[in-house]
């Protein structure tokens, strides 16, 4: 499907304050995102050759769910969005298992998310594909941009205007403090547990390379996604103010955050996919806590506050839970007198 926007991205100066990002920074992000990209350009022939085993293939998996859902969950919908309460432990339990994808530090991930949803599709988007106008070149250049270019970006957004909450809780300043470990815990936790389980350095060496590098390069691709491919692609079936979609055949990969129109229409909403038939892994994951009294005040979303927000208002049906209200099935006649003076 091609982008068809509605609305065009306003332009002109933002008097947003931003931190200079260093060059010690930039090389860091290049390492980050070029070593897992290149186990991924090489996993063809280290699979032909037949270095990967069912071990492997099990490692991925749990890392990619621990590590994906760290992010889907613990970074993007409790501690950006806060779209339910939970205890310290889990708090602990998300911050680490969302740093184990990779993507920098909580602090910094929450502040340039908060920043996207304020600016969202406009001047001040740290990440719009829009950013360089709407021909098909520009768009190009834009998805680029959005997918991994803007990390090199000259600026950063600042933390202490945007996620002051995160900087100030002290369990999450000490995990950002402590990145180095948690790079080194990402990949050799994989390793070890290969090793164990086959009881070999060539287990240990083939989960490192499976289950650490290629799978941090599967999440972060998955992330980007989101900013990239669902502000493009895809439909828009909720009334927003941006160009931000929903795009089905990313939504088991990505843990439910294709749905991204919806979000961006009811950010604090624990589910992204609020209509029937659209699988969101994270709002079942938030459910699940909640069952088990981890996490609480969970603000699921209203199914008549999500149908006014269609723009077709046929498809409420589809809204999960929704329900037409008694006085819409009333044939006019019986309605209260009280409404006839309105
Ligand atoms: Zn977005
Ligand atoms: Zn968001």
């Amino acid at each position: 499907m091609t982008a068809t926007p509605e609305v065009l991205p306003r332009s002109g100066p933002t008097d947003e304050p931003v931190q200079p990002s260093s060059l010690g920074m930039r090389i860091a992000i290049g390492v980050f995102v070029f070593v897992p990209l290149i186990a991924v350009l090489v996993a063809i022939p280290v699979a032909w050759g037949g270095w990967l085993s069912w071990v492997d293939v099990a490692l991925v998996m749990v890392f990619w769910a621990l590590t994906g859902l760290g992010i889907t969950v613990g970074y993007h919908r409790f501690f950006t969005h806060r779209s339910f309460k939970a205890g310290r432990g889990v708090k602990i339990a998300l911050a680490l298992m969302g740093s184990y994808a990779l993507e920098g530090s909580l602090d910094q991930w929450v502040a340039d998310h908060r920043k996207h949803h304020k600016f969202s599709d406009e001047v001040g988007d740290p990440h719009s594909p829009w950013r360089f106008g709407t021909s098909k070149k520009s768009v190009a250049k834009g998805l680029l941009w959005a997918h991994v270019g803007w990390l090199w970006g000259a600026e950063n957004t600042p933390i202490e205007k945007y996620a002051p909450d995160i900087a100030a809780d002290k369990d999450l300043a000490a995990i950002s403090r402590y990145f180095p470990a948690v790079v080194a815990a990402t990949l050799l936790l994989p390793a070890v547990l290969g090793g164990l389980i086959t009881w070999s350095w060539a287990g240990a060496l083939t989960a490192l390379f499976w289950a650490g590098f290629v799978r941090v390069a599967l999440v972060h691709h998955v992330t980007w996604s989101i900013n990239s491919i669902c502000h493009v692609f895809g439909n828009r079936p909720f009334v927003s103010r941006d160009l931000s979609s929903n795009v089905a055949w990313l939504a088991i990969p990505s843990f439910g955050e294709s749905w991204h129109n919806l979000h961006h229409v009811d950010p604090t909403s624990a589910r992204h996919g609020v209509l029937r038939g659209q699988v969101d892994l994270s709002a079942i994951l938030i459910r699940a806590l909640e069952k088990s009294g981890l996490a609480t005040d969970v603000r699921w979303p209203k199914p008549d506050k999500v149908a006014a927000r269609l723009k077709d208002p046929a498809l409420a049906r589809r809204v999960r839970g929704y329900s037409p209200t008694p006085a819409a099935t009333l044939p006019a006649a019986t309605l209260p007198a009280a409404t006839e003076s309105m």
